[in-house]
């Protein structure tokens, strides 16, 4: 018997009922796991369950993988045309945004993050399937220039059942951002959403259903990494796998992608940005982006600002006023309107943040704010800064992902650039400065696959986002984004060339 999902949302910001179920979502029905177990889904606000949701298996992978390719070699792939692939996308964003209240709502009861600020994200997801639904019929190859006895193109083909595996930091963003691109090239998909945070991306399985998406179009299987991603990553009849997650977890699905079918990786993994403020910047600007670029979605972000270098002659006055900026974040319930910051997702993350604000004090650094639990229950910490650090040590060197950051003091152009890359990672950077010859040229000279010019955190779906170095692999969002999805072939026609 598959679980059911009811919820009475009833707060300030939202009221609203949510109820549907939450079993795996496979050839176009909501069905019960082969095992016939449940993972519990807590609510991080309080620590309690809210629902149960599908352990999904091995065999149920299986399950999903044979519809999906079913799919692909019946009613999508090639024989889906572009226009009917737009379309479909086109209705599944409008049924988003009719739905939209209910899906922040969700995410902000399952993630923890604010309704406001889910509000934000799932306005971001619909434009990203909006966005690609604009791409599905304007996907096309080239004519080629070679003889003029012979005719020869290129064709950019779907590359047939993609696995893409997700995180729980956006949980429908990240949905969207795989979906979408995938979907507009004619790809069917196994999906499975982080066991953390599974609830956007059941309900997106009914709306998918409501869109009129032939069944095994998408299929998604909740589950644990090491049993269902594993299974996906390592499966012989996944072409292409996409993954969004930790640099650990990174690394293994490329190893079993390597060991099974070298089917093709997709990797967007984790960060430890530079955010560089000179002292010509706009102070204000600065803070208020700073403040921004580091606590966000609670420090949860792959992006964040948590390195923060600050040239020598505003550093007193920019510490001060970041300070105090930071002091402002409203720490409590995500539904209440003037809370900016939520729990982190789960105890495990809250463990984890707290272990790196411990090393950071007995590694000698100075805890400049904050450093404790916020609140009786939940997984709620203070937004946290560390000065006087050394380049060596774990919060300098290690993601966090939690409202953890560095403000770190520097001298010249030459010394940040060489600290801010002093990392193995290369997912964003900023720079402040109203020189703009001195903007650019830093901005030029960060190994990062974002650099943002006196802002942070700005992403749309139109712009390429990835990572350099061990950041990842390949670009999300963009028409880039396509070429994750199409296997490119060449056709060569003999006009006339005679072979003796
Ligand atoms: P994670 O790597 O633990 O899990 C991500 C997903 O992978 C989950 O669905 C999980 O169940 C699955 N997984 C875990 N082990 C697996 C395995 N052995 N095989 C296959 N799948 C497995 O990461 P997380 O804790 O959920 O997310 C936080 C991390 O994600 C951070 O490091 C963050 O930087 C990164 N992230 C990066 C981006 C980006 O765009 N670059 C975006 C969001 C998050």
């Amino acid at each position: 018997m598959s679980t059911a999902f009811s919820h009475e949302f009833n707060t300030a910001s939202y009221k609203g009922k949510a109820s549907f179920n939450t079993g795996l979502f496979i050839d176009g029905k909501f069905v019960d796991g082969s095992n016939k177990t449940f993972i519990d889904v807590v609510n991080p606000t309080s620590g309690k369950v809210i629902t149960k949701i599908a352990e999904g298996t091995s065999k149920d992978v299986d399950t999903a993988v044979e519809a999906a390719q079913r799919a692909f070699d019946t009613t999508w792939g090639l024989n889906a045309p572009g226009a009917l692939r737009s379309r479909l996308l086109t209705k599944l964003s409008q049924l988003m945004e009719r739905d939209q209240q209910e899906l922040a709502a969700l995410e902000a009861l399952d993630n923890g993050k604010t309704f406001a600020w889910a509000m934000n994200d799932t306005s971001a997801a619909i434009e990203t399937v909006r966005y690609y639904a604009g791409w599905a019929d304007k996907i096309h190859g080239q004519v080629q220039e070679t003889d003029e006895k012979k005719l020869t193109y290129t064709r950019h083909e779907p590359i047939g059942v993609v696995g893409q595996i997700i995180p729980w930091n956006f949980p429908l963003l990240m949905f969207s951002w795989k979906i979408a691109p995938a979907l507009a090239t004619g790809n069917t998909i196994v999906m499975k959403p982080s066991e953390f945070t599974p609830l956007t991306a059941i309900r997106m399985c009914s709306l998918i259903q409501e869109a009129g998406f032939p069944p095994g179009v998408v299929n998604v299987v909740t589950g644990y990494g090491h049993t269902v991603g594993q299974a996906m990553a390592s499966h012989m009849k996944i072409e292409k796998i996409a993954f969004t997650g930790s640099t650990l977890t990174g690394r293994r699905i490329m190893e079993s992608a390597a060991k099974s079918n070298l089917k093709k990786v997709t990797l967007e993994l984790g960060g430890k940005s530079p955010n560089i403020v000179f002292n010509d910047a706009n102070v204000d600007e600065a803070v208020a982006w700073a403040a921004h670029g580091l606590f966000w979605n609670h420090g949860q972000t792959c992006c964040a600002g948590t390195r923060i270098f600050v040239q020598s002659g505003i550093y007193d006055e920019f510490l001060k006023r970041f300070t105090e900026k930071s002091k402002q974040i409203k720490v409590g319930d995500p539904f209440a309107p003037e809370t900016s910051q939520g729990p982190q997702v789960s105890q495990v993350q809250y463990d984890r943040i707290m272990s790196y604000i411990k090393s950071g004090k007995e590694q000698g650094a100075k805890l400049h704010l904050g450093g404790d639990r916020a609140g009786s229950e939940g997984y709620f910490i203070q937004p946290t800064i560390f000065t006087e650090t050394k380049p060596e040590m774990k919060i300098v060197q290690e993601e966090i992902f939690g409202p953890v950051g560095v403000v770190i003091k520097f001298e010249d152009e030459e010394d940040v650039v060489r600290q801010a890359n002093d990392t193995v990672y290369g997912l964003a950077a900023a720079v402040f400065s109203q020189d703009i010859n001195r903007a650019l040229t830093v901005a030029h000279k960060l190994k990062a696959g974002t650099a943002w010019v006196n802002c942070y955190n700005l992403i749309d779906a139109n712009v390429p986002f990835g990572g350099f170095k061990q950041s990842g692999i390949g670009r999300e969002c963009g028409e880039y984004a396509l070429e994750n999805y199409t296997n490119v072939k060449a056709v060569h026609v003999n006009l006339g060339i005679k072979m003796n």
